[in-house]
């Protein structure tokens, strides 16, 4: 109780304080004369109509994973670049899943950009989309929306990369680097596409910086009013444990203190219990602070300052279970193991764990914690897979060419960097010194966010349209010469 009359008192000291107090919106730097000067060599009409075009027949192709197929889809792109000359290879893992490398070459002043995205898409219940706007129809309806799995996650930004190296050829922009169009398969199960690519054709991408998924445009995310990009620059690590409580075998008309089920339930509830304090992510401090100063005000006052951020918006985030998963090592029981006889007390049973680590703790470390907390030498737990967080500083003129042709200078709008709590490819390509960010170019409400891996997967013309130029003008900002 106190703590609530203490926030009361310290709101209404900082209410007078905001009075007044007001910061001017972020802006990042203009792009360079030698980019911008490129901007308009492009007819947008005429080249938001083709985008719509090539994504609605990328949707059309049938790259649903499992089994996946990508070659398909592959081979789209593939007839839209031989169209424009520009070289590329198909490069398959097995049979059927292939993964497509492009390149437009520049100068070799700097190093590659790389342009990434997964050609697979995840399978969908065709008869539960609306009538007409199947997962495989590409369908354009009256109100303006292109319908089909992928649309958002993410042929989308697949057929936006592919627009971008089809303009930058036509425009003739010399290029101080080399811009490669990399997609892939797989990513959807078991990111074999990515690896695959990077191990034996790195050669090929040698890239410093990459766009892929990530994050995106949320309307009134947290103001009415007010459009929030979240591009990626941190994505949570990886650890996969199967726990497995042993004990003797017995008769289940007996209950007896021991037993492998009770064990395993007992050191489930453990682990529920653990009550660690939310870490805060710097980039959720820059991105509060970005939102704040474009919002001003009270509101604006409270999300520019580090500490209150911690006293007054971290409660607010641990609502929202995607935001939470970012301020913690989760740990999330996902399935379980044993026998089925409902009359038969077994000596082993399991339960599959995926847990999430933050940048800073290293997996290893969490599975010792994890054993520490169960403290049954009769659990045991067995290492599936591991992989750490990794991050890409923002301090970074790709980051700020994102960030900036998102924001496009439009009031309310604001781009900033953010930890995902999930990830992507771009954590293979981090481990190779990549800076890596996930941006997808389209302002989406909450509603339209369901559309990922749901029955009405669907993203707007407008959204196609404006993410074309706004991705072309980015990958201009830091590669025209
Ligand atoms: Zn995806």
């Amino acid at each position: 109780m106190w703590s609530l009359v203490v926030r009361a008192f310290v709101l209404s000291a900082l209410a007078i304080l905001a009075l007044g107090c007001g910061a001017s919106p972020h802006r990042e730097p203009e792009a360079p004369a030698n980019a911008r000067r490129h901007y308009d060599g492009v007819d947008w009409a005429a080249a938001g109509d083709e985008t719509v075009r090539v994504l609605r027949e990328y949707l059309q192709v049938d790259t649903i994973n499992p089994p996946g197929n990508e070659t398909r889809g592959a081979e789209l792109m593939g007839k839209v670049l031989a169209k424009e000359g520009i070289p590329y290879e198909i490069v398959e893992y097995a049979p059927g899943r292939g993964n497509l490398i492009a390149r437009l070459k520049g100068s070799g002043r700097e190093r590659p950009l790389c342009l990434v995205s997964h050609i697979d898409v995840v399978t969908a219940e065709a008869d539960k989309w609306p009538k007409g706007k199947g997962p495989l129809s590409g369908a354009l309806d009256d109100k303006g929306y292109i319908w089909g799995r992928g649309a958002l996650d993410m042929k989308g930004l697949g057929a936006l990369e592919l627009m971008t190296m089809v303009l930058l050829k036509r425009a003739h922009v010399p290029l101080k680097r080399d811009v490669v169009l990399v997609a892939v398969a797989a990513e959807e199960t078991d990111s074999r596409g990515i690896q695959f690519v990077i191990e034996n054709h790195w050669d090929k991408l040698g890239c410093s910086h990459s766009v892929n998924e990530g994050g995106l445009g949320i309307k009134d995310l947290l103001v009415e009013g007010q459009t929030v990009y979240t591009i990626s620059v941190a994505e949570k690590g990886v650890l996969w444990l199967k726990m497995t409580a042993h004990g003797e075998a017995g008769h289940g008309s007996t209950p007896v203190p021991g037993r492998a089920p009770e064990r395993l339930l007992r050191a489930i509830a453990k682990l529920e219990g653990r009550d660690d304090p939310p870490v805060v992510h710097p980039s959720l401090y820059e991105l509060a602070s970005r939102i704040g100063r474009d919002v001003g005000g009270f509101k604006g006052f409270v999300l520019t300052r580090r500490s209150l951020v911690n006293m007054f918006v971290v409660d607010k985030l641990m609502e929202s279970p995607p935001a939470k998963a970012t301020l913690f090592n989760t740990v999330n029981v996902t399935g379980f193991e044993g026998r089925k006889e409902p009359n038969v007390i077994p000596s082993e049973v399991s339960a599959i764990l995926d847990c999430r680590v933050l940048p800073g703790t290293r997996p290893i470390d969490l599975l010792v914690e994890l054993r520490d907390i169960v403290g049954d030498e009769n659990v045991s737990f067995e290492l599936l897979d591991l992989m750490a967080a990794n991050e890409s500083t923002w301090d970074d003129p790709f980051f700020r060419a994102l960030a900036r042709n998102a924001v496009d200078g439009r009031d309310h709008v604001v781009a900033g960097p953010a930890l995902s709590p999930g990830y992507t490819d771009s954590l293979y390509l981090r481990l190779k010194g990549v800076r890596a960010y996930g941006f997808v170019p389209f302002e989406v409400t909450q509603e339209e966010m369901r559309g990922f891996h749901g029955r009405d997967e669907r993203v707007s013309v407008d959204n196609v349209k404006r993410g074309v130029r706004a991705l072309y003008r980015a990958v201009l900002d830091v590669s025209a010469e």
